[in-house]
C-alpha cells in the first residue's frame, strides 16, 4: 500500500486572461511551484468565475475549455486545456458538503481563472481538475466554512486550488503607467500579513478595513476564492506569500500557499 502525501492548498492570483499565454515572474512563479509538488491525484478548482446560486461541481469526465471573456486575441481563444474530469472527485464533494445541496453539474468545465493557471502549473493537463462553484448568495463565513469541511480531501492527494485577486478593481485600472493605487497597496499588505499571521477572522470580516476594502474589492467574487483555501489550513501549518505585486494599477497578484 502507498502512502498518499498530504497535498498544499492555493490561492493564486491569476489576473489577466493572457497570463495563460504569457511567461512572465507570475507565470514563472506558478511554473516553479506546480513542478515542485508532488503530482496530486486532482484538482478541486475554486474560481471567481463561476457564481451560482447554491453550490455546484462539475462531474463531466472531459470538461471543456471555457472562453469567458471579450476582446482578447484569437491566439488566446485557441487555448484548450485539456485535463480530464473526475465523477469520482465531484461525489466524495458532495459527501464532504452534507447537509448542503451541491448540485451536479454537467455543463461548465473549466474557466479561465482555473485554466489560465493550470497551464502553468500542470502544464501537461495530466491531473484531474474538477470545479466547485461559489454560491453568490452566501457571505464570506460560508466560503470559509467549504474550506473546513473539504480540508479532509487534502489528505486524499487532492489539491485545493483557489483562484482569484484579492485586490480587483477593474473600473480603476491604470493602463498608461501601471502604478499602484494606494489602497491597492494598502490592502494587499493587509491581505498578505493577516494570511502571514493566520489571522482568518480578519480575512473574513475584509470589509472592516473600509474605505480600502471598497476600492480594493468593490465586487467580492474575486476575493472569496481566498476564503474555502484559507478554510483547509490546519493548526500546524504554515502560510506562505508565494508571489505578490499588483498590475496595472488595481489587481493583486497575491499567491498563497498552505502546507
Ligand atoms: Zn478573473
Amino acid at each position: 500500500m502507498t502512502t498518499t502525501p498530504k497535498m498544499p492548498a492555493l490561492f493564486i492570483g491569476h489576473g489577466s486572461p493572457m497570463n495563460a499565454l504569457e511567461r512572465n515572474r507570475y507565470t514563472e512563479a506558478w511554473r516553479a511551484l506546480g513542478a515542485s509538488l508532488a503530482k496530486p491525484k486532482a484538482v478541486l478548482c475554486i474560481s471567481a468565475h463561476w457564481l451560482t446560486r447554491g453550490l455546484a461541481v462539475t462531474t463531466m469526465p472531459k470538461p471543456r475549455t471555457i472562453h469567458d471573456f471579450g476582446g482578447f486575441p484569437q491566439a488566446l481563444f485557441d487555448v484548450r486545456y485539456p485535463a480530464p474530469g473526475s465523477p469520482a472527485l465531484a461525489g466524495r464533494v458532495c459527501e464532504l458538503l452534507k447537509p448542503l445541496p451541491v448540485a451536479l453539474d454537467t455543463e461548465w468545465g473549466l474557466d479561465h481563472g482555473a485554466w489560465s493557471v493550470l497551464v502553468h502549473l500542470f502544464p501537461g493537463a495530466d491531473v484531474p481538475v474538477v470545479q466547485l462553484s461559489l454560491d453568490a448568495t452566501q457571505p464570506e463565513a460560508f466560503h470559509y466554512a467549504i474550506g473546513q469541511q473539504l480540508a479532509a480531501l487534502r489528505d486524499e492527494g487532492v489539491l485545493i486550488l483557489g483562484t482569484g485577486n484579492v485586490v480587483h478593481n477593474l473600473r480603476r485600472l491604470d493602463v498608461q503607467t501601471g502604478a499602484a493605487h494606494d489602497w491597492a497597496t494598502r490592502f494587499e499588505a493587509f491581505a498578505r500579513q493577516a494570511v502571514r499571521a493566520r489571522d482568518h477572522a480578519a480575512l473574513i470580516d475584509w470589509r472592516a478595513q473600509g474605505a480600502d476594502a471598497a476600492l480594493a474589492t468593490p465586487t467580492p467574487e474575486h476575493y472569496w476564492p481566498l476564503l474555502p483555501v484559507l478554510g483547509t489550513q490546519a493548526v500546524d501549518e504554515r502560510a506562505e506569500i508565494v508571489i505578490d505585486g499588483i498590475e496595472l494599477g488595481a489587481i493583486s497578484m497575491m499567491t498563497v500557499q498552505i502546507d
